[in-house]
């Protein structure tokens, strides 16, 4: 059954080792961001240990994305999009202020974030960097940073595979800059188990 992030908005859950985690951009060209917590909040989500372990920094269909204790967290296992950011960190209010010169309240990822895993009991703050999945970012040769709208298409998605148990957080990002300028849109979620050739595999064993 699928579930809906509301445009900008944020969905927090639990995965058991071996279950499938589906991302989908419904409409096309909304990017999110990830982040994932051990559940007793020991260990966290780690660009910095995914690209030692990785050696790239754009991931796709086979790549894992570790923890900042070195362990395996999630494994891509399919990819229709096959382009997403593990730079940046998640949109904030201090954000919004700086670079766009927000003075009220702007709905962000990283208050989503936190707020969905203070539901799932993990004090998340200071959140580390999301996977910013779907969001098109470009290193140019000089080291400048570029952004492209989020190359989604209506119904694409983005499967991972927890490979330990964990706490899970999900936001539709608001930040039209990461969107191709277009007002913020709904993501959906899914989780899938394990394939079930695999548990038979297990059970015959
Ligand atoms: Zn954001």
């Amino acid at each position: 059954m699928r579930q809906v992030i509301p445009a900008a908005g944020g969905v927090g859950l639990l995965l058991r080792r071996g279950e499938q985690l589906r991302i989908i951009d419904p409409q096309g060209g909304q990017s999110g961001d990830l982040v994932a917590f051990s559940p007793d909040g020991r260990q966290r989500l780690s660009n910095g240990r995914t690209f030692d372990y990785g050696g790239k920094i754009y991931l796709s269909k086979g790549d894992v994305l570790w923890s900042d204790r070195s362990e395996r967290m999630l494994t891509i296992v399919a990819d229709d999009v096959g382009r997403h950011d593990f730079l940046y960190s998640p949109c904030s209010l201090e954000m919004y202020r700086i670079q766009y010169g927000a003075t009220g309240y702007h709905a962000n990822c990283y208050d989503n974030l936190c707020s969905e895993f203070r539901k799932l009991g993990i004090e998340a703050e200071p959140l580390p960097s999301a996977f910013n999945f779907f969001m098109n970012v470009d290193v140019r040769a000089d080291g400048h940073l570029a952004f492209a709208p989020p190359p989604s298409r209506a119904g694409d998605s983005i499967v991972v595979r927890a490979e330990m148990d964990l706490a899970v957080a999900v936001s539709a990002c608001p930040a039209s800059t990461c969107n191709g300028g277009a007002p913020p849109r709904p993501l959906e979620l899914e989780i899938l188990g394990p394939p079930k050739a695999s548990v038979g595999t297990l059970l015959s064993k």
